[in-house]
C-alpha cells in the first residue's frame, strides 16, 4: 500500500508544549526557502537577534537561536560555562532540574543538588545556606519556571545570592519567556535558554539563548575544548556574527527561522509585558474556575505560572481515561503528570496564542463534562 501524505488532525494544545501555533507563523514558515548564506537571510537572522534581545529584555552581544530544541540550549549554556572539576550548585524542583543536575555531571563538573519540593519554588534561604557551605562553587544553575509542576521560582533573589558568592547563573527559562516577567540584564542572569514552542507559540525546534559578558569571558578562556562541537558557542560565535562576517558552520533550519522571526515580532507588535498580563488574565480565570469544579492546584498561590497549571486528579478519576475522551471527543489536548507527578496531576498550559479566553471557557466547559 501507498502512505500517503501526512495530515493531522486540528487540536487545541493546552497541555505543557507545543502550543497552539499562530497562523502568521504558519504562513511565514511556508515561504520560499533561500540559502542560509543569502545576504537577505544574514540581515534576517540581524533582525531575530535584535527581536530576541528584546524578549530577553538584554543587551547582550551574544543573544542568539541555537538549531536545535530547547534541550539542546540547556546542553549549551552547561558544555560552555561548567569545565571539568567545577562545582555548580543545582536547584532541583522538578524534572528539568534533574536534567541540568545530568548536564553537570556529563560536561565533568561536581553538582551540589539542593533539592526542593515538587511543586514548590525552589527555597531561597536554601541556596544561600548552600553558597554559603560551598564558597568554591562557581555556577548556580535553577529552572525558572518548572514545567513538570508549575512552580514559578524567584529568579531575581535567586541571581542576587549567586552574585554575592561569585557564581555565575544558568537559567532554564524554557517556559517563561514571553509567559511571565522575565529579565535578563535587570536580574544579572548570565546564561539562559529558552523555546519556541511555549510562550512564543512558535513550531518546535528553536533554543534562544543569550550569555552575559561575564559568562563569554568565561567561555572564551576556557582551559579545556567545549567536548560538544556543535554547540561550542567559540565556533557558533562565528556563524551568527554581525552582517556578512558570517562564516559557515552548520545549515541553518531557515524556514524554521522565518516562523522565529515571525514570532518575536507578534510579540514585540502585543509588547511583552502585554503578554504577560494576557497570560496572567487567563490564568486567574482558569484557576477560578478549576477550583469552582472542587478541583486543587498543586502550586501554591504566589508561586504559581500562569502559562502551566497543574491540577491534583480527584481520588477514583481515571487519569489517561479523561485526558483521551479529552482528545477524541473535544480535540483538546492537556498534560499528564511528568517523573514523581506522573498520574498525580493533569498539567493544562495557557501558553502563547493558546492563553485565551475561547480556550479557557472551553477546556472547563469538556473537563466538567467528561468528569461529570
Ligand atoms: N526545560 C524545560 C523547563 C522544559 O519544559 C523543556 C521542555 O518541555 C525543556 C527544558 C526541554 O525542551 P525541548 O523539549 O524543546 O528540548
Amino acid at each position: 500500500m501507498t502512505i500517503q501524505s501526512f495530515h493531522p488532525p486540528k487540536r487545541t494544545l493546552m497541555g505543557p508544549g507545543p502550543s497552539d501555533v499562530y497562523p502568521r507563523i504558519t504562513e511565514a514558515l511556508s515561504r520560499p526557502t533561500i540559502g542560509h548564506l543569502d545576504p537577505e537571510f544574514v540581515r534576517m537572522m540581524d533582525e531575530v537577534k535584535e527581536l530576541l534581545q528584546y524578549a530577553f529584555r538584554t543587551s547582550n552581544a551574544l543573544t542568539l537561536p541555537i538549531s536545535a530544541p530547547g534541550s539542546a540550549g540547556m546542553e549549551a549554556c552547561f558544555v560552555n560555562l561548567v569545565e571539568p572539576g567545577d562545582k555548580v550548585i543545582v536547584c532541583t524542583n522538578g524534572v528539568f532540574g534533574g536534567r541540568m543536575k545530568e548536564n553537570v555531571e556529563r560536561a565533568g563538573g561536581e553538582p551540589v543538588i539542593v533539592q526542593g519540593e515538587w511543586g514548590r519554588a525552589v527555597d531561597v534561604a536554601e541556596v544561600e545556606k548552600t553558597l554559603q557551605a560551598h564558597p568554591d562553587s562557581k555556577i548556580l544553575a535553577f529552572v525558572h519556571a518548572e514545567t513538570s509542576t508549575g512552580a514559578r521560582s524567584d529568579a531575581e533573589a535567586l541571581c542576587r545570592l549567586a552574585r554575592e558568592h561569585n557564581c555565575l547563573t544558568i537559567v532554564d527559562a524554557v517556559t517563561s519567556l514571553g509567559g511571565s516577567e522575565l529579565e535578563v540584564d535587570g536580574w544579572g542572569i548570565d546564561a539562559i535558554y529558552s523555546g519556541t514552542q511555549k510562550c512564543l507559540s512558535c513550531v518546535p525546534g528553536i533554543s534562544p539563548v543569550s550569555f552575559s559578558e561575564k559568562a563569554v569571558e568565561k567561555i572564551s578562556s576556557r582551559k579545556h575544548k567545549v567536548q560538544s562541537w556543535f554547540l561550542d558557542m567559540n565556533l557558533i560565535m562565528g556563524y551568527w556574527g554581525k552582517g556578512t562576517k558570517r562564516a559557515y558552520h552548520h545549515t541553518a533550519p531557515v524556514n524554521a527561522m522565518y516562523a522565529f522571526h515571525e514570532a518575536l515580532v507578534i510579540l514585540q507588535e502585543e509588547g511583552i509585558e502585554n503578554a504577560w498580563a494576557r497570560h496572567k488574565l487567563h490564568h486567574n480565570a482558569l484557576a477560578k474556575g478549576l477550583e469552582a469544579m472542587g478541583l486543587e492546584l498543586v502550586v501554591p498561590e504566589g508561586e504559581r505560572l500562569s502559562q502551566l497549571n497543574a491540577v491534583k486528579i480527584p481520588d477514583g478519576v481515571d487519569d489517561a481515561q479523561v485526558r483521551s475522551e479529552l482528545l477524541s471527543k473535544y480535540n483538546l489536548e492537556i498534560g499528564a503528570g511528568l517523573g514523581n507527578l506522573a498520574g498525580k496531576v493533569w498539567r493544562i498550559g495557557l501558553m502563547g496564542c493558546s492563553a485565551n479566553q475561547t480556550n479557557v471557557l472551553s477546556c472547563l466547559g469538556a473537563l466538567q463534562a467528561v468528569l461529570g
